[in-house]
């Protein structure tokens, strides 16, 4: 039905003008032009915005031997190392600073459950208090 409705008009356009029988759908005599409705290449613009940490943000790959660094992650009073909610890591550079940590410890750069004093005044990643996630409990 519509291929008919088509070919029709076609045949109509060509008894008018013959020289219009090669693109009987063009409108413009530009074939440049007509490609005008065709899809353009370009950028997702609802793509998200990828949050990366901040480890991940300077490329920063955790050492056992970058004991400063490691030591930022740690808490002051305890040694402990701080969770994932409140340091704001992805679960890989987590992951490889406790690793890491853990490391250190073994062969006697950092200690189990103390702080090197030389750090204590070291700028803050993080603020423990405030957690950049909440906890689950
Ligand atoms: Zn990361």
């Amino acid at each position: 039905m519509f291929l008919s409705v088509i070919s029709r008009s076609i045949r109509r356009v060509a008894s008018q003008n013959p020289a219009n029988l090669a693109r009987p759908f063009s409108t413009t005599s530009d074939p440049k032009e007509s490609n005008n409705d065709e899809p353009i290449d370009m950028e997702n613009p609802f793509e998200k915005e990828k949050i990366k940490c901040i480890l991940c943000q300077h490329n920063i790959e955790p050492s056992y031997k970058n004991v400063q660094l490691l030591s930022q992650f740690q808490s002051a009073y305890t040694g402990r190392i701080y969770g994932r909610h409140i340091t704001g890591l992805c679960k890989s550079k987590q992951e490889k600073v406790e690793k890491e940590i853990a490391k250190a410890q073994s062969v006697g750069f950092m200690g189990f459950v103390t702080k090197d004093v030389k750090y204590i005044k070291d700028p803050k990643l993080f603020d423990p208090e405030r957690p950049i996630r909440s906890h689950k409990y």
